[in-house]
């Protein structure tokens, strides 16, 4: 399993920052998300795109993200500029991942030190300070080594078939998508 925290969020300000760790999340091969309890709209966001273009995949909201941290049954990868070279630690967390729950942690705005300690990994995608949607998509991509790209969506309304131009989009009809193959969206 790969979940991914969300730390920190401005209503307002942070608002498609933190749709986009969502959404990134799950394009690229996470199974949940884990938002601020303030984060209604992006979870909301989230769970539509899921719902219309397939899964599986959660967005959930916690009241304690540093709690979560603390108590989780696997290891933690913290993406932060100042951590451990990608390139130098991604074999040992995919090891990791082949036994426990990896849960990836971004900031938004500072993270406090706690995390730093709590992680198993502090990992940098370079140690250039950049975005946290950046720095999760390449991570996921290290992770899981292009596989994510190759996934089968379940249960999806559409599904976009891939064009050298223009834009198609078709309603999903294959085996996954028994029961909402036609509702209109
Ligand atoms: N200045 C803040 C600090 O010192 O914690 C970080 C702000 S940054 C805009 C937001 C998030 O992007 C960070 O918490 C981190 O998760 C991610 N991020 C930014 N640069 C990164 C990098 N080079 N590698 C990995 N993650 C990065």
């Amino acid at each position: 399993e790969v979940a991914v925290l969300r730390l920190g969020h401005r209503p307002g300000r942070d608002d498609r920052m933190t749709t986009h760790v969502g959404l990134t999340a799950r394009a690229l091969g996470a199974d949940r998300v884990i938002l601020p309890e303030n984060a209604t709209q992006s979870r909301e966001t989230v769970r539509d795109i899921t719902e219309r273009f397939g899964g599986p995949f959660e967005a959930e909201l916690t009241d304690s993200p540093y709690g979560l941290v603390r108590d989780w049954d696997g290891r933690v990868v913290h993406l932060t500029m100042y951590g451990q070279e990608v390139q130098t630690v991604e074999a040992e967390i995919r090891t990791a991942h082949r036994e426990a729950p990896i849960l990836v942690v971004v900031g938004a705005e500072k993270v406090p030190f706690d995390v730093y300690e709590a992680a198993d990994w502090n990992v940098g995608v370079t140690n250039q300070p950049h975005s946290e949607v950046a720095g999760l998509a390449v991570f996921l991509d290290r992770l899981l080594e292009g596989e994510e790209l190759e996934r089968e969506w379940e249960e999806a309304d559409r599904r976009v078939i891939p064009r050298s131009t223009g834009k198609r989009v078709e309603p999903a009809d294959d085996a996954g998508d028994t029961d909402r193959g036609s509702n209109g969206r």
